[in-house]
């Protein structure tokens, strides 16, 4: 059995954050991975190796939550790896699995977090909402309406394509009567998909609605992503993320939804088709191995992961002992402000 040792992840001196952002200490001890022969090592990256890296990248895919910030702050140091690439003329693509927003308000964020307005705006962000939207608008569902588990970013997305859709918000159930209210079920007509994100309101009236809405196989089930929770500020609160809600539907209608966003194919298309990427030259960066490494992995993408949100490097070495090859980085790094140089004009060839 072939074992390659990652070396310890950069002391502080070497880079300026002596965190990962989100409140889990950098490991200096180092990192025995390879464990499996079936499954690709993984690289530790610093500042040189990266930078000689990216001659061979034209397009860097960033995951946002964990990566660009951590819930309402900026995560330290990636607004300067973000400007050292923008110097050397890469294309940036934000692609988050958030669909809360619109990429108009994700785009506001950016700014007021302080990265590159100019690089970094609408035009640069993909989230599920918008292939949500655009995936509607594609699918042939004319003159019928949407029944909408979901935020206010997938209402902009589809307001912004003409979309009718109704649902979303609080349910207005009194249970007066027990359990009565399960038997009288008012349904709407007219309804030509039902489309499930994160929503808070989210309740047992909407998954009892979504459900019967699906019991017509030409109604269209369509679920922005199915994360099982989203990294928050508190690395000791778990927050649960649409995945759950995905789940409990899939279950009630016993159907299979086409989920839009990472590591789905729907959202590389959508990329694909807007920006014309060449997976050998992209590599995708998140902080999760089976969502943004996945995502890169099954469409031939470099990948690399970050340990400043949801997953560490525990995690590799389990997706290793389990043969998940597709949920393997390339490379490895405490966060995206440790890969910028000291000279951020630098390149190493
Ligand atoms: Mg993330």
């Amino acid at each position: 059995m072939k074992l390659k040792t990652i070396t310890p992840l950069p002391s502080p001196s070497a880079t300026s954050p002596v965190d990962s952002g989100n409140g889990k200490p950098f490991t200096e001890t180092p990192i025995h991975s390879g464990l499996n022969p079936k499954c690709r090592s993984t690289v530790q990256l610093d500042p040189k190796s990266f930078s000689k890296l990216i001659k061979n990248i034209d397009t860097f895919i960033f995951d946002a939550d964990g990566v660009l910030w951590l819930g309402e702050s900026v995560m330290p140091g990636s607004p300067r790896l973000i400007d050292y690439l923008i110097k050397h003329n890469k294309q940036i693509i934000v692609l988050t699995n958030n669909a809360t927003k619109s990429r108009a308000l994700y785009a506001k964020k950016l700014a007021k977090l302080g990265y590159n307005p100019q690089k970094m705006n609408k035009h640069n962000l993909v989230n599920p909402a918008a292939v949500v939207a655009d995936t509607i608008q594609r699918s042939g569902i004319d003159g019928k309406r949407v029944y909408l588990i979901g935020e206010q970013g997938l209402r902009d997305e589809m307001d912004e394509l003409g979309i009718e859709y109704f649902g979303h918000g609080p349910e207005n159930t009194v249970d007066e009567e027990g359990g009565a209210f399960m038997y009288d079920i008012k349904l709407e007509e007219n309804v030509g998909a039902v489309v499930v994100g994160y929503e808070k309101h989210f309740d047992y009236s909407k998954m009892m609605k979504a459900s019967n809405y699906l019991r017509e196989d030409d109604v269209l089930f369509v679920a922005t992503n199915e994360d099982e929770t989203c990294p928050g500020p508190n690395p000791e609160v778990v927050i649960p993320d649409a995945g759950p809600i995905v789940a409990a539907i899939k279950c009630a209608s016993g159907r299979d939804p086409l989920t839009v966003g990472k590591p789905c194919t729907p959202a590389f298309n959508y990329i694909k088709r807007k920006w014309n990427i060449n997976p050998s030259r992209t590599m995708m960066i998140g902080d999760r191995t089976n969502t943004d490494v996945k995502f890169g992995r099954d469409h031939g993408m470099k990948t690399l992961l970050v340990l400043s949100g949801c997953h560490q490097v525990e995690d590799i070495v389990e997706n290793q002992m389990n043969e998940r090859d597709d949920m393997i980085p390339d490379f490895v790094a405490p966060c995206l402000g440790a890969l910028v140089p000291e000279q951020p004009h630098q390149i190493y060839y």
